[in-house]
């Protein structure tokens, strides 16, 4: 199975994501007020949303994900105390991914952190969801946008979610360590 590779824009920092297969990934452009307001703080906005405010994330387990280099310059954001974590480079400022918890099985790699030859869909498979369109800077005229979070996304989510809980695939992970502690203390924008 494909293993990709995960870079930011400079090159400090990579990684690998491995067993990529269409059936046990979900890729979700996600138009949320959160996505769109993480994507603002960082400098290079216009490379992370798509000109609708979406952000590509495709989903994975953490155990997935290694990060071989550049340790040192990952950084946390929250945009509240219980938002998620959202984990960017320093170096130059690019998205990583984004986790929930270090219990749960999963991470949302974000397409600006994944070094794939070619068009995302051809690498990555097609986008399966576009949710939160109640927040869209543009209305999507070419493709079907769910208004918020549809349940089509958690029963579609939720077989490789439970098959990850059961498999322990929510370490190891690079955002968590064994004491479920982040490498980093997370900087939390809004308290
Ligand atoms: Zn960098
Ligand atoms: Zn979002």
């Amino acid at each position: 199975m494909p293993t990709l590779q995960l870079q930011c824009h400079c090159g400090n920092v990579k990684g690998q994501v491995r067993d990529v297969n269409l059936r046990g990934r979900t890729r979700t452009i996600c138009h949320c007020n959160d996505c769109q307001a993480y994507a603002r703080h960082l400098p290079d906005t216009d490379s992370i949303l798509d000109k609708f405010g979406g952000s590509d994330i495709v989903q994975l387990t953490p155990a997935q994900v290694t990060i071989d280099l550049g340790m040192d310059q990952l950084r946390c954001l929250r945009l509240t105390r219980k938002g998620l974590y959202r984990w960017y480079a320093d170096c130059c400022k690019t998205p990583i991914a984004n986790t929930v918890s270090p219990g749960f099985p999963f991470v949302g790699l974000m397409h600006t952190a994944l070094k794939v030859n070619g068009p995302m869909d051809a690498c990555l498979g097609p986008v399966d969801f576009y949710i939160q369109g109640k927040s869209a800077k543009a209305q999507r005229t070419d493709q079907k946008v769910h208004a918020g979070f549809p349940i089509s996304w958690f029963l579609f989510s939720a077989p490789w979610m439970i098959w990850g809980k059961l498999r322990g695939k929510h370490k190891p992970s690079p955002f968590f360590d064994a004491t479920r502690k982040p490498p980093v203390k997370p900087e939390i924008l809004q308290s």
